[in-house]
C-alpha cells in the first residue's frame, strides 16, 4: 500500500566541523543527486517540504544552553530543527503518512544540558520536535528508537526521567566505538526506569543480527507500550563500509527495518560512507515509508551470504534480548527496590566530555521522589572550558504532568536560587506545565524568559 511520505532536505552548506571531516554537506547532496536520478522525487507519493527556522523558544522547552542559545548555535541548527518541524506540522495536519528530515548539523549526542558541540551535535532535532509537537498537538506517549551506530546517549539524558518516552537504542557496543556508554544497566532514572532500553551489539553484527533483536525485542516493546507516535532517530552509520563503525548492515537491512518500524516521523542522524552508502540507504529507507518495493535497492558489491550472522553471534544476541525483555517486564519491581523512596530526593553524579570542542563537564542530578508525579530533576552544572574558564550553573527541570506541590515546589527553589546564588553563573527554570522557559544571568541581574 502507498502512502504520502514528507521529506525535507536541508544540507547545510556553511556548516562544517573542518572542511574535510566526513560530517559535512555532501553527505546528502550524494541522496539528494540519487533520488533525482532514480527519478523518486517525481514519485506521486514524496512531497518534499521546504524547511522553516525554528525560534528559540523550541530549543528552550529541550535544552539549557550555556551562557544562552545563541552562543550553541548557528543559522543551520535553527534551520535543521525547523526542518523536522515543517515535518511535524505536515504530519499531524494529515496532509502525510510519514516523513523523513533529511538535515544536518546532527542532533542526537547532544544532552540537556549544553556546553560546546558533542559527537557534531549542538541541539537535538528530534527532542526539539518531540516538545513542539507535545506541546502544540498534547500528544503524551513518545517511543524514539535510534538506528545510529552511536549510542543515543543525547536522546538518553533528555528522557532518562521521563516515563512517557521510550527511548529504545541499538548501537556498536560502547566498549568499542564513542560515546562509550549504552549498557544493559542503564534503564532509566527512578521515576522512568524501564522505559530506556539499550542494546549494545558486537562489532560486525549483520542484517540477520539485527532484525533478530528488532522482531524479537524492540517491535514487542512498541507494542506494549502503545506510543501516540514513533520517532525514528535515522543514523545510516551501522552499514558494512561506514569509515567511523565496525557493523555489517545493509541498505536492504536498513529499508527492510523501516517498514517494520514503520516510524512516522524519522530524523537523519549519523552515516558516514558518503558515496558508497548513504545514497542507497536513504534512497531505500525513503521507498520503504512510501511503501513502494525497494527490492532493487542494493550496493554495487552486496551479496546476501555475507550478512548472515555466526553462532556465537547468535547465542549472544538471543541472551541479551531475554535479559532485556527481563528488565521490561520486572521494570516497576526494579524501580521500587532499587531506589530510596522514603527519602525526598535521589542524587546522582557523572562526568561529560564533548569530544568535538574539548570541555569537560561535571554533573551533580537530584530527582524529586514524588509519589504522585514524575516530579523534577535539579541540575548543577560546572563546565570547564579550553581556555581555563569555568562556568557553573544550576537548572531545574518540571515534569510537564508534575502534580500541583511539585511545580509549587520548583518554582520556589528557582526563586530562592536566584534571591542566593551561591556561587552560580546562570540559573534556569524549565516550567513545562505552564510552557515558560527562564534564564537568570547572575553577574548582570538579568532574567531572559522564552
Ligand atoms: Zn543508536
Ligand atoms: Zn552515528
Ligand atoms: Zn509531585
Amino acid at each position: 500500500m502507498s502512502r504520502k511520505t514528507g521529506l525535507v532536505f536541508f544540507p547545510a552548506f556553511d556548516w562544517a566541523i573542518t572542511p574535510t571531516h566526513p560530517e559535512r554537506e555532501e553527505r546528502l547532496l550524494y541522496t539528494r543527486d540519487q533520488l533525482f536520478e532514480e527519478g523518486v522525487m517525481d514519485l506521486p507519493e514524496i512531497v518534499e517540504y521546504k524547511p522553516r527556522n525554528a525560534d528559540y523558544k523550541d530549543i528552550a522547552r529541550v535544552h539549557f544552553c550555556v551562557p544562552d542559545i545563541s552562543a550553541q548555535i548557528t543559522e543551520a541548527h535553527l534551520i535543521a530543527a525547523g526542518g523536522t518541524l515543517v515535518l511535524a506540522d505536515a504530519f499531524m495536519n494529515k496532509e502525510i503518512d510519514n516523513g523523513f528530515a533529511l538535515v544536518r548539523p546532527p542532533g542526537h549526542h547532544s544532552m540537556r544540558v549544553v556546553h560546546g558541540n558533542r559527537g557534531f551535535c549542538n541541539i537535538h532535532n528530534e527532542a526539539i520536535m518531540i516538545e513542539y509537537l507535545r506541546k502544540n498537538y498534547g500528544l503524551q506517549k513518545i517511543a524514539i528508537v535510534d538506528t545510529d551506530v552511536h549510542h543515543g546517549d543525547g536522546t538518553q539524558d533528555i528522557y532518562y526521567h521521563d516515563p512517557d518516552v521510550l527511548f529504545i537504542s541499538f548501537h556498536q557496543d560502547g566498549r568499542t566505538l564513542y560515546p562509550g556508554s549504552g549498557f544493559c544497566n542503564e534503564l532509566g532514572g527512578p521515576t522512568a526506569y524501564g522505559t530506556t532500553i539499550n542494546i549494545p551489539l558486537l562489532p560486525n553484527t549483520t542484517d540477520e543480527g539485527i532484525h533478530y533483536v528488532l522482531d524479537q525485542l524492540v517491535l514487542p516493546l512498541l507494542e506494549e507500550f502503545q506510543p501516540d507516535i514513533i520517532i525514528n532517530s535515522a543514523g545510516q552509520d551501522n552499514h558494512y563500509t561506514d569509515p567511523l563503525a565496525n557493523m555489517r548492515f545493509t541498505a536492504r537491512g536498513y529499508a527492510r527495518l523501516n517498514e517494520k518500524l514503520k516510524p512516522d516521523l524519522a530524523v537523519l542522524e549519523g552515516g558516514y560512507a558518503i558515496e558508497s552508502a548513504l545514497p542507497y540507504v536513504n534512497m531505500g529507507i525513503i521507498l520503504a515509508m512510501a511503501g513502494i518495493d525497494y527490492s532493487w535497492v542494493r550496493e554495487p558489491d552486496y551479496r546476501p551470504e555475507n550478512f548472515r550472522e555466526t553462532p556465537e553471534h547468535m547465542a549472544y544476541l538471543k541472551g541479551l534480548v531475554e535479559h532485556l525483555q527481563d528488565a521490561w517486564h520486572n521494570r516497576e519491581e526494579m524501580a521500587a527496590a532499587g531506589f530510596p523512596w522514603d527519602e525526598e530526593f535521589f542524587e546522582s553524579s557523572r562526568m561529560i566530555y564533548y569530544d568535538t570542542d574539548n570541555i569537560r563537564e561535571q554533573q551533580q542530578e537530584k530527582i524529586r521522589l514524588c509519589k504522585r508525579c514524575p516530579g523534577y530533576q535539579v541540575i548543577r552544572s560546572r563546565g570547564l572550558y579550553p581556555s581555563g574558564r569555568i562556568r557553573t550553573i544550576q537548572a531545574i527541570v518540571l515534569h510537564r504532568r508534575a502534580c500541583p506541590s511539585c511545580q509549587e515546589e520548583a518554582r520556589e527553589l528557582y526563586r530562592e536560587r536566584i534571591a542566593d546564588p551561591e556561587g552560580l553563573d546562570i540559573i534556569y527554570l524549565q516550567d513545562k506545565p505552564q510552557d515558560r522557559y527562564h534564564q537568570f544571568t547572575v553577574s548582570g541581574e538579568s532574567e531572559l524568559q522564552y
